[in-house]
């Protein structure tokens, strides 16, 4: 029963990096197999979900399994195409307000909230200000101290979930942004 069905002319060595096309997973080699009317170039563990592999046995493969396995292939190929990462962390746009609105809610001065940093006041009336941009050391200790977050979670991939915030931000405002 392990016999791969050879659909038509078509052939799978036209990926040049392989990568299965059910679950986007690269392996060693893609067999073209039938899955839902559709020839699939898939991997080893996806070819048992081809069409063939239903006869003889009752368990037939789920629909949500594919399904999950599509996304999955969708999230990598794009992900592949792109940038090899889906979503980057990034210093959020808003921190000096961010930092100054946790500050305040703590009741602390600038001043109090430097010496718990053990940051000089320079130093956090610059970044409140959003004249410098802290590095991820400070970061954490900013993070750690008001007990906030100051990252966010930039996607390269899908940014009209950026523009859905208001912002309309492009994908190349992105990289602009991530550059800076
Ligand atoms: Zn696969």
């Amino acid at each position: 029963m392990k016999k791969i069905i050879k659909v038509g002319p078509i052939s799978c060595d036209r990926v040049n990096d392989l990568i299965c096309e059910l679950c986007g997973k690269e392996t060693t080699r893609t067999d073209p197999v039938q899955i839902e009317g559709t020839t699939l170039c898939v991997c080893k563990d996806c070819s048992k979900f081809g069409d063939h592999a239903k006869q003889g046995t009752k368990e037939q493969p789920s629909k949500i399994i594919i399904q999950s396995r599509l996304e999955n292939r969708e999230r990598r190929m794009k992900s592949k195409d792109v940038y090899e990462a889906e979503t980057v962390n990034e210093l959020a746009d808003d921190y000096p307000e961010r930092i100054r609105h946790a500050r305040e809610q703590h009741g602390w001065k600038q001043e109090e909230m430097a010496q718990k940093m053990s940051e000089k006041l320079s130093l956090v009336q610059k970044v409140e200000r959003g004249d410098i941009k802290p590095d991820d050391a400070l970061v954490k200790k900013l993070e750690k101290t008001l007990g906030i977050s100051l990252m966010e979670k930039v996607s390269l991939v899908k940014p009209e979930k950026k523009a859905m915030a208001g912002k309309g931000i492009t994908l190349e405002d992105c990289i602009k942004t991530s550059k800076k």
